[in-house]
């Protein structure tokens, strides 16, 4: 059979997690999707009314399909630790087992198993603040929703991971493979990416390190994280700055044009296929170069 993979962050047709979608689903994935709980209905809604239809046409001119939508919020790993108040929230009170212990469950009595994770989200409610002006609380949120919902989520789903090898020409290739989406500003300063976010991908990034080792060892999983350059995605416009990144990587970056979400899609495929075989651990740079100029010129 082909691949299965499960991507947690998608709620519409602009961001990157739908672009990454498109790529594994043009190269033969089966997709099942996990989208945050408050957008659920409104995803789904437009899904069935085929207002991502151009946006689903694959290069071999069909469309992608999603098998599955599940609801998800990946800032609680289980039903105990879901708070009185969204509970009952009427957002959330339409949809059940969208804790990430319990996504993971459904996925197992749906499907058995996956091939590959991706990790397509982030959130940190005081990001238009400076780190200085960062509350407790702020810094928390960003960190628990940006950085340990990916711990969580690989935990939950090691278990139901492809752990074998496949046999290509005469290479010993790993199935699983799991991937995140981070960005620069977790190791150069970006102001304006605020709000803990800056700590929240440099943690993603050691993570990705050490998850690399842990998943390898016991699971033969490979872990690995695209530090994308700049997308107008619904929460990059959030942020406030994108247009502006978006016009100085034009300006500045080695590779003069605007980043397309597919050439992040491709990474993911091509980092979840056998071709990438021996890459885990790594942050992998999809930004047209920027990462490496040391000065605008
Ligand atoms: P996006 O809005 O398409 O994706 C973010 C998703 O996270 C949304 O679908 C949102 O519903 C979901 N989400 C938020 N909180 C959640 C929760 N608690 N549980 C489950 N889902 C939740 O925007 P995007 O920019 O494509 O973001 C995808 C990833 O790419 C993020 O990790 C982001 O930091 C990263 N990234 C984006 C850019 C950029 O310029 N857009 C650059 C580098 C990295």
């Amino acid at each position: 059979r082909g691949k299965r993979a499960f991507i947690a962050g998608i709620a519409d047709d602009n961001g990157y997690g739908w672009a990454i979608a498109k790529s594994l689903a043009a190269a033969g994935a089966e997709i099942l999707v996990g989208t945050w709980v408050p957008a659920l209905n409104i995803f789904e809604t437009s899904l069935r009314r085929g207002k991502f239809d151009e946006s689903r046409v694959l290069p071999d001119g069909s469309l992608m399909e999603i098998t599955k939508v599940y609801p998800l919020d990946a800032v609680f790993d289980s039903l105990e630790d879901v708070p009185e108040d969204i509970k009952t929230n009427k957002r959330y009170a339409g949809s059940s087992k969208w804790t990430v212990s319990e996504v993971a469950e459904s996925v197992k009595e749906d499907f058995g198993s996956i091939d590959i994770l991706v990790h397509s989200l982030a959130n940190g409610p005081e990001v238009t603040k400076h780190l200085l002006e960062t509350s407790r609380k702020g810094y928390l949120a960003a960190i628990s929703a940006s950085s340990y919902s990916y711990v969580s989520l690989l935990k939950h789903f090691l278990p139901i991971m492809n752990s074998g090898m496949y046999l290509v020409s005469h290479l010993i290739a790993p199935c699983g493979s799991s991937i995140s989406l981070t960005y620069i500003a977790s190791e150069r300063i970006i102001p304006g990416y605020g709000g803990g976010m800056s700590s929240a991908k440099a943690a993603l990034e050691s993570d990705t390190r050490v998850l690399a080792f842990e998943a390898g060892r016991k699971q033969k999983v490979r872990v690995n994280t695209i530090s994308a350059g700049p997308l107008r995605s619904r929460a990059a416009k959030a942020i406030g700055f994108i247009d502006m990144m978006i016009d100085y990587s034009i300006a500045n970056a080695p590779l003069q044009k605007e980043l397309s979400a597919d050439e992040v899609g491709n990474t993911a495929a091509f980092l979840a296929s056998p071709l990438a075989s021996a890459i885990t651990g790594a942050v992998i740079y999809v930004d047209n170069g920027l990462n490496a100029m040391g000065v605008g010129v």
